[in-house]
């Protein structure tokens, strides 16, 4: 059992580390690569996500999670779960032939840098032929699984564990029903609420500073995180310590630019809170897109567009 913990924990090593290489490149190409790096990058993220898949699947880690596979019960929580995450994960990819594997990392790559001229140019059809392509390449991997139930059932539960049509169906109709006639109501009233105060314009290097106080007022740790800008806010976790959000700054929509930063700073401070027991393991992040959601969403709606809060950073 020692020896295949040890082997276990050198794999993790590995993934993490690519893993970790691999979001270093996206958060680098969506905040400040330069026009003309994509080529290099979409070649280095296929080389890259082709050592992923050897590292990943191949016979001796077969052998090994087959192996830990039968002794769940007997490992503690974090190798349980690990185990459980990489079973999955062989399962994911592990029917795809390797070389469409990485060549869909660089059509990634090369769709984003597509989606931010078209965002720009407000084009949809630079963006289209490469949402097209990963759309079939998707449906493809799906296929390579040989599930016999609908593709989309397949995804949901890739992103939401124990997620199905059914139940994310019933969750919508429920939301619809409350939230319809909330938004009749409002579009139908005769009350106009003076927005101007919002609209005015605030410069940009006010807004960064403001964004950064504010992050740092709801429990962002400085030093183990930084701000910057890009086309679209995501956040990019690394490892507890250092976890990346950007935002875009907007001079006449500066509540739009807060909200971001705060829904961003929502996702960071949940990674940020990772427990350190996990170290550096692919363990060590979100437990699923859906806890992630509702983290940013509790900062950014429940905090960040409440009465007291703006009562206090009103001034
Ligand atoms: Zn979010």
């Amino acid at each position: 059992m020692e020896t295949q913990l040890k082997a276990l924990a050198r794999l993790d090593q590995k993934l993490a580390s690519i893993i970790y290489a691999m979001s270093l490149i996206s958060f680098d190409s969506l905040t400040s690569a330069p026009k003309n790096s994509l080529e290099g990058r979409a070649s280095a993220l296929e080389g890259l996500s082709t050592f992923y898949y050897e590292t990943l699947i191949n016979e001796e880690t077969k052998v090994l999670l087959d192996r830990l596979k039968y002794q769940l019960d007997e490992l503690d929580a974090a190798n349980g779960a690990l185990v459980q995450i990489l079973i999955d994960e062989y399962e994911m990819i592990g029917h795809i032939p390797a070389a469409e594997y990485a060549t869909f990392e660089a059509l990634k790559a090369r769709s984003s840098v597509a989606w931010e001229e078209a965002k720009e140019k407000n084009d949809f059809s630079i963006f289209a032929p490469k949402l097209d392509q990963v759309i079939r390449t998707v449906k493809k991997f799906v296929a390579y699984r040989n599930k016999s139930v609908h593709p989309y059932e397949v995804l949901i539960d890739d992103y939401e564990k124990g997620l199905t049509i059914e139940k994310a169906d019933a969750f919508f109709d429920n939301l619809r029903k409350e939230i319809v006639p909330v938004v009749k109501a409002i579009s139908e009233s005769p009350t106009v609420i003076n927005q101007d105060f919002i609209k005015k314009s605030f410069p940009v290097e006010k807004q960064k500073q403001f964004s950064e106080y504010i992050m740092e007022q709801i429990g962002f740790r400085m030093d183990s995180g930084i701000l910057a800008e890009s086309v679209h806010p995501f956040t990019m976790n690394l490892f507890r310590d250092d976890v990346r959000i950007t935002t875009r700054y907007m001079e006449h929509d500066m509540i739009s630019t807060i909200a971001s930063t705060i829904h961003e700073t929502g996702h960071a401070i949940y990674e940020q809170n990772v427990s350190k027991d996990y170290g550096h393991s692919i363990i060590a992040t979100g437990t699923s897109m859906g806890i992630h959601e509702s983290q940013s969403r509790l900062y950014e709606n429940k905090y960040g567009r409440s009465y007291p809060f703006w009562d206090m950073y009103y001034g």
